[in-house]
């Protein structure tokens, strides 16, 4: 029986623009497949992406759980006899899954090229200017520097950040969905004596997210294992420090604790909030440095990827230059440092279902589910 196949040529465009340039140079020899350490026994990847992607086999590839269970180690395109880098069509499929998935569709538009960049950073630009304007008429204020005084907590920055934070969980709710109907839609679905979700949710996240032990798979590339893991506990502990001050803030106002910020240097929240700050600066050291010398014949750097890095360093940056410069009382850069430092943040996480940062949460969710369909890598 024969199986005639209408090649996607429009698809087979975008997945080479988006980063897997060198698709069709595939022979499908399947050293790819049998080289990566994450590969399921039962009908491993990449090989098998190469050729649907080749043939331009949309409908197979967007409902592909394998492109979230590869962690993007760089093994497979390092032994690709044909230089054809697996892992960046995997990686580019991701990106287009980051562009495709979330709503409204005209900000993964935005993500997707440097083009756009302008309009990213003009958006919050504008909203803390006018903030600023509000506060203080754009004047310096006088006496000791508190960012509150022209950033007002209660007034402006709670409610923005949390109308954000409701803003990207209802969209990752509904990407996330789209998500698992498309893996059911693929025929991935769990028998009737599977774990539940939660209970695989949990396992991934105890066993491989805190661990970091899927990137240890890797053997090659440890320094991307170490930035990564480093940048990933940088942002539990900033989002630790976060939840606290935001808490002990509302608490204060409630009248159950008194509590002002800035802390002291030597407060635990504030060593806490220095020590993830560090571990941030020496993770994105890796990660940046791996980035600038990685071999142009074995892997391709995408917008993607220097988005999320350069949003990153600019959060650090800024957030330890305010503090400096508060430190030393240099009013003015003081608070032109943190509303840069503002924008940046906002930058991250209000867009955060369509950067490359999504993966947070999108290869969290199909992990849990690759475990809860009993998908296993050949050694787990
Ligand atoms: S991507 Fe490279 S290693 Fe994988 S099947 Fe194709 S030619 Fe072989
Ligand atoms: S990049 Fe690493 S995890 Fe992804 S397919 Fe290649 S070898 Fe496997």
């Amino acid at each position: 029986m024969s199986t005639r196949i209408e090649p996607n040529v429009q698809f087979i465009r975008e997945m080479q623009a988006a980063g897997g340039e060198s698709l069709k140079k595939c022979y499908q020899c399947a050293t790819c497949s049998v080289i990566c350490p994450l590969s399921p026994e039962e009908t491993p990847f990449p090989r098998k992406e190469m050729i649907w992607a080749q043939w331009g086999m949309k409908d197979k590839l967007v409902n592909d759980i394998d492109i979230w269970l590869c962690h993007n180690c760089g093994e497979c395109s390092d032994y690709c006899p044909r230089g054809a880098k697996p892992s960046d069509l995997l990686a580019a499929l991701r990106n287009m899954a980051y562009k495709s998935m979330a709503r409204p569709a005209i900000l993964g538009k935005w993500m997707s090229s440097i083009n756009y960049l302008p309009i990213l950073f003009v958006i919050p630009a504008i909203l803390f200017l006018i903030v600023w304007a509000a506060s203080t008429g754009l004047t310096i204020p006088d006496g000791e520097i508190v960012f509150s005084k022209v950033f007002p907590t209660l007034a402006a920055i709670d409610p923005i950040f949390i109308l954000v934070t409701i803003f990207v969980i209802f969209t990752f709710i509904y990407s996330v969905g789209r998500m698992l109907a498309s893996f059911k839609e693929a025929g991935f679905v769990p028998s009737e004596d599977s774990p539940g979700f939660l209970r695989s949710l949990g396992a991934v996240i105890k066993d491989q997210i805190l661990t970091h032990v899927k990137f240890k798979d890797c053997e090659t590339n440890q320094e991307r294992y170490l930035g990564h893991l480093l940048i990933f506990y940088g942002f539990v502990g900033l989002f630790i420090v976060t939840a606290f001050v935001a808490t002990a803030y509302w608490a204060d106002k409630f009248g159950i604790i008194d509590f002002a910020t800035p802390m002291a240097m030597w407060n635990p929240v504030k060593i806490l909030a220095n020590v993830a700050g560090i571990a941030l600066i020496v993770g994105l050291v890796y990660v940046t440095r791996m980035r600038i010398n990685a071999d142009p014949k074995k892997t391709v750097n995408s917008y993607y990827d220097w988005y999320l890095i350069g949003v990153i360093w600019a959060v650090v940056i800024t957030g330890f230059l305010a503090q400096i410069f508060r430190l030393a009382d240099a009013a003015a850069l003081a608070y032109i440092v943190y509303y840069l430092h503002l924008v940046t943040v906002f930058m991250l996480f209000a867009y955060l279902p369509w950067s490359k940062l999504a993966h947070l949460v999108y290869r969290t969710v199909a992990l849990a589910y690759a475990r809860q369909i009993g998908r296993k890598a050949l050694h787990d």
